[in-house]
């Protein structure tokens, strides 16, 4: 069993998280609305992850025993400016994530410090990546030609990393595919970062209208 405060913090950060991939599909909605489908593509990518940041923290409360208790998701501020809000957001998260850590260590849980690790590392990426979309949107997005060309490259998929077969040590693709978020014997998320995400959100069809 874990410290009952550090349960309580991260079942509150389960919903934390779940209000995260909320206000990035509101985000993503207003980009539609504004027909820029790259933004739409990005900030549906950043809720899927938000989505899987809220899988691996009840994954691993359930696994250390702790009941879960969801809470309804509060509605995002339809009002907020998308990529300044998203950064704030992200540091905001960042602050969460540093309070359970905090807590966890007051507690000596090395288990769920361990846990977090992983966390700690993933808010600093968010926040780069937040902090990139401003200085672009900055850069370019006053331009029609340039916002165009930022759009068509956050549209774009990543190519499928290349590992090597290890029977016949063939060269393969490895296939970009979602993936549920795990935890690894030690209770660690086993992915590490968003070079296993798509950026362009497979199910998303925009050509085909019939669903
Ligand atoms: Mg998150």
């Amino acid at each position: 069993m874990l410290n009952e405060k550090v349960s309580q913090l991260l079942n509150d950060q389960v919903n934390k998280e779940f209000y995260s991939a909320y206000l990035y599909l509101q985000f993503s909605n207003f980009y539609v609305e504004q027909g820029l489908a790259g933004f739409a593509n990005w900030y549906k990518v950043q809720a899927q992850e938000e989505r899987d940041h809220a899988m691996l923290m009840l994954q691993y409360l359930q696994n250390n025993d702790v009941p879960v208790t969801l809470e309804a998701v509060a509605k995002p501020d339809a009002e907020l400016k998308a990529n300044m809000a998203g950064l704030a957001h992200e540091q905001y998260v960042t602050s969460l994530i540093h309070a359970i850590y905090e807590a966890a260590y007051e507690a000596r849980d090395f288990r769920t410090m361990q846990f977090l690790d992983w966390f700690v590392k993933e808010q600093g990426e968010e926040e780069t990546n937040a902090t990139d979309l401003i200085k672009k949107m900055e850069l370019f997005g006053s331009d029609p030609k340039g916002l165009y060309m930022l759009d068509q490259d956050l549209c774009r998929p990543l190519p499928d990393p290349v590992t090597r077969d290890p029977a016949t040590h063939a060269r393969r693709p490895v296939r970009r595919a979602f993936l549920l978020p795990a935890l690894d014997g030690g209770g660690r998320p086993w992915y590490t970062g968003r070079s296993l995400i798509p950026r362009r959100f497979p199910d998303e069809r925009p050509a085909d209208r019939g669903g």
